[in-house]
């Protein structure tokens, strides 16, 4: 067994933790680029708090609210450049996965003369800005994580910057901001941090460690998933105890795909977004039923301790709980099929799953995560 537990990542969680962690944002300088989307941001109230708490210890600040999701290189450039222009010290990043990645991506950018091609390079000699994070989903745990995923046209798919120097230094976790979320973006998101912690216990990359933080956040998403699915269908407001166990079950999925890495389905639900725009957690969620399933075959041991710590009886519970997350799957036409199914068999991802899957493989997946036509056949 190896094992190289690492998590540099501090993570502040509270009420108003924001608010309240001024001082730990000034030791990191005397002036902050914040980056966020074009909405969420100011409707749930954390940027705000991060202006007052920025401004109540005497940090200057710009604000940077064009990061797009998915983001590409091209807005890191541009927040880069911000930066750099504005003197700031450090970045803080407020929003889903998309602001934050495109942080680490800018605070690598505002350090290194990068061309386009060379952002995916790994080599990064001016290291990084320091990045604080404050996630508003509950799904990529990117606050914690040493990667951030750009949308590559070049490669025609999502890709992964990944080095040590873009872990956040700092997260703050408030699930006051996660009251905002519709309920699709709600499901969407948890679906990716299940995704995560399903896919990062049964990594072959897995150790010890990261299975046991796997194991709590799955014991927290077998209850926190079935109320967040009779919720959504309520239409009400989701309860504050809901959120608080989502975006804490989402960050220790994180801290588990930080040493595990993701497999075999992310691979395949970079297909789905790239190509057809469906978000990432939700590509996630549709692929995760049939791969547990897949894994069953080989693995059943494995897959029976994920399942004991999510509380479900077997893999058809599994599937039915992603069912009512999922609603009405989208449609995949036959060219769509073996393009998805080819160009995801080469991903580097797939030699970590816990059963290597072929070509043929894959295509199942998807045709049982999506509805193919020509039927659902094998
Ligand atoms: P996202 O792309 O960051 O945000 C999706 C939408 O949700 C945006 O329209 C955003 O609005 C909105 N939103 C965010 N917070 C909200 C809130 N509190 N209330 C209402 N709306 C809110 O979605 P995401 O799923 O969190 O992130 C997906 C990205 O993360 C993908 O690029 C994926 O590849 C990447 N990812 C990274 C890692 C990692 O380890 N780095 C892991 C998994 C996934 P605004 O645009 O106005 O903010
Ligand atoms: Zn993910």
């Amino acid at each position: 067994m190896e094992l190289k537990y690492y998590m540099p990542t501090r993570i502040v969680a509270g009420p108003d933790c924001v608010k309240k962690g001024g001082a730990l944002l000034r030791g990191l300088g005397e002036r902050a680029l914040v980056m966020c989307g074009p909405n969420s941001a100011r409707r749930n109230g954390a940027l705000a708090d991060v202006e007052e708490a920025l401004s109540s210890h005497d940090i200057g600040f710009e604000v940077f609210d064009s990061v797009e999701s998915n983001p590409r290189v091209a807005g890191c450039r541009r927040a880069a450049e911000e930066a750099r222009r504005s003197g700031a010290a450090f970045i803080v990043a407020i929003g889903g996965g998309s602001p934050m990645d495109a942080a680490k991506v800018a605070a690598l950018l505002a350090r290194n003369e990068l061309a386009d091609s060379e952002v995916f390079g790994g080599e990064y000699p001016g290291g990084a800005m320091p990045v604080v994070a404050i996630p508003t989903t509950a799904g990529t745990g990117s606050e914690v994580t040493q990667y951030a995923i750009l949308t590559n046209d070049a490669a025609e798919s999502k890709t992964s910057v990944s080095c040590d120097g873009i872990f956040p230094a700092l997260a703050f976790l408030d699930a006051k901001y996660t009251a905002t979320l519709s309920p699709r973006t709600a499901a969407s998101t948890a679906m990716d941090a299940l995704s995560h912690a399903v896919e990062g216990y049964l990594s072959r990359r897995s150790d010890p460690w990261s299975r046991a933080v796997a194991r709590e956040a799955l014991r927290l998403f077998g209850s926190a998933l079935p109320r967040l699915a009779s919720g959504s269908r309520s239409g009400k407001e989701l309860d504050e105890a809901l959120r608080w166990d989502l975006l804490l079950a989402s960050n220790m999925a994180g801290v588990v795909i930080a040493q595990s890495g993701t497999t075999v389905v992310h691979a395949m639900g970079y297909c789905l977004t790239y190509f057809k725009d469906i978000e990432h957690g939700r590509a996630n969620g549709l692929l995760l039923g049939p791969y547990l399933e897949f894994i069953a075959e080989s693995e059943p041991e494995a897959v029976g301790e994920v399942l004991s710590a999510l509380g479900w009886k077997d893999v058809a519970a599994f599937g039915a709980v992603l069912d009512s997350l999922v609603g009405e799957r989208e449609e995949l036409g036959a060219d769509e099929l073996d393009k998805f199914s080819a160009k995801a068999a080469k991903a580097k991802h797939l030699v970590h799953t816990a059963r290597i899957p072929v070509e043929a493989d894959i295509r199942r997946m998807f045709r049982e995560g999506l509805r193919v036509a020509g039927g659902k056949g094998k």
